[in-house]
C-alpha cells in the first residue's frame, strides 16, 4: 500500500527565497488518495518533456546507504557524527580527520548497487523525458545505474574522489584510502603537502557556483520537478523546487516523512522510493504489455533499443 497525502491548503509560510502561491495543479485528483497520487505524477511524467528531478539521500537508503536525518539517519542515531561533515572541525582538528579518514574506509558507497529507484530515473533519460538530475548525494550511484554524466548535477560533490584544501588537486578517492590502509592516519597531499578530504561539499562549505548555477536553470526550465528523499532543508538546493514552481512546472514531493516545502506540492508520495519511481517513470508498454506483444503494437520501447 502506498501513502500519500493532500497538501496542507494553506500554512504558516516558511520559504522565504522565491515564494509562489501554493495552487494545486488542477489535474490533480488524489484528495489524499496515495494510489491516485502515484498516478497522477505518473501521467504528469507522460505528458512532461522536460523533467528535472532532485534527489536526496533517501533515494540510495535501499542501496544500503544510510541517509542523514531519517529515523534510521546517521545523525538521528549519532548527532556528533555532524562534526565529521563540519569544514571548520575537520580543518581545524587532526582527531576529526583521522575520524572521517576511518570512516571512509568502511563507507557503504563502495559495496553500494543502484536499487529500482536510481534504475527509474535511467527509465526517464532513455524515454528522452530528462532534462537535469540534481543530486545531493555523493554516492555516484545515478551514473553507476546508467544515467549520463552529462545530466547528473552534482551539486554536493563526490566520495569517489580526493581534493586538496590548499592547491586543489584532484586524484582518486580509492589511491588515498590505500595509503591509510598502509598506515597513514591523516594523509595529505603529494603535491603540496595540504590536507586532502573527500571531494565533497561539507557543512559550512561554499557550493560551487558554476554547478549550482547550472541547477538552477534547469529548475527554471522544467515542466516538471520532482524531489525525490529529500527532507528539502539544505538551502541553495531546497531552494530549486520553489524555482521551479515559480516558473509554471508541476512539483511532485516523494519522500517517507512531511518536509517543509510539502504546500507548494501538486502530489505529495510517501511510500518506499525504491517501489513508487519505477511506478512513475517507466516506460508505460512494459507494465501494459509483456515484451512479446509490443512488436504486434508496432511501438519499440526504448528498452530494445
Ligand atoms: P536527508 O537525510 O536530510 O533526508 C532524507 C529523506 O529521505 C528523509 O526525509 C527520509 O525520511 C527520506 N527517506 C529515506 N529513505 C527513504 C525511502 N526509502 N523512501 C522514501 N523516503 C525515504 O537527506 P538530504 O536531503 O539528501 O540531505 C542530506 C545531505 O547529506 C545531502 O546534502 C547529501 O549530500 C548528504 N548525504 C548523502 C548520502 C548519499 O550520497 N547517499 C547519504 C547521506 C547523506
Amino acid at each position: 500500500m502506498l501513502h500519500a497525502s493532500t497538501p496542507p491548503a494553506s500554512h504558516t509560510r516558511s520559504v522565504t527565497m522565491y515564494d509562489p502561491p501554493s495552487r494545486r495543479d488542477p489535474s490533480s485528483t488524489s484528495g489524499g488518495d496515495p494510489d491516485a497520487a502515484v498516478a497522477d505524477a505518473r501521467r504528469w511524467v507522460d505528458e512532461s518533456s522536460r523533467i528535472v528531478v532532485l534527489t536526496g539521500a533517501g533515494i540510495s537508503t535501499d542501496s544500503g546507504i544510510p541517509d542523514f536525518r531519517g529515523p534510521q539517519g546517521v545523525w538521528t542515531k549519532n548527532p556528533e557524527a555532524e562534526k565529521l561533515s563540519n569544514i571548520h572541525c575537520y580543518m581545524a582538528d587532526p582527531d576529526v580527520r583521522k575520524r572521517a579518514w576511518q570512516g571512509r574506509l568502511q563507507h557503504p558507497a563502495w559495496r553500494a548497487v543502484p536499487n529500482a529507484g536510481h534504475e527509474a530515473l535511467v527509465q526517464l533519460e532513455r524515454r528522452g523525458l530528462l532534462l537535469a538530475l540534481v543530486t545531493q548525494n555523493i554516492d555516484g550511484l545515478h551514473q553507476r545505474a546508467g544515467n549520463s554524466p552529462e545530466l547528473v548535477i552534482e551539486v554536493h560533490g563526490t566520495v569517489h574522489d580526493v581534493i586538496c584544501m590548499r592547491c586543489g588537486t584532484r586524484g582518486p578517492m580509492q589511491e588515498t584510502l590505500d595509503r591509510v590502509r598502509a598506515g597513514e592516519e591523516d594523509p595529505s597531499c603529494l603535491n603540496c603537502g595540504g590536507i586532502l578530504k573527500s571531494a565533497t561539499i561539507s557543512f559550512g562549505q561554499a557550493l560551487v557556483p558554476e554547478v549550482i548555477a547550472q541547477a538552477a536553470q534547469a529548475a527554471a526550465e522544467a515542466d516538471l520537478f520532482m524531489a525525490v528523499g529529500t527532507s528539502l532543508q539544505v538551502y541553495p538546493v531546497a531552494g530549486l523546487l520553489p524555482l521551479a514552481k515559480k516558473a509554471g512546472a508541476r512539483v511532485v514531493i516523494a519522500n517517507a516523512e512531511p518536509t517543509p516545502m510539502d504546500r507548494l506540492a501538486d502530489a505529495i508520495i510517501s511510500g518506499p522510493i525504491s517501489e513508487v519511481l519505477p511506478l512513475m517513470c517507466e516506460w508505460r508498454l512494459r507494465e501494459r504489455a509483456p515484451r512479446a506483444c509490443q512488436g504486434v503494437r508496432g511501438t519499440k520501447s526504448p528498452d530494445e533499443s
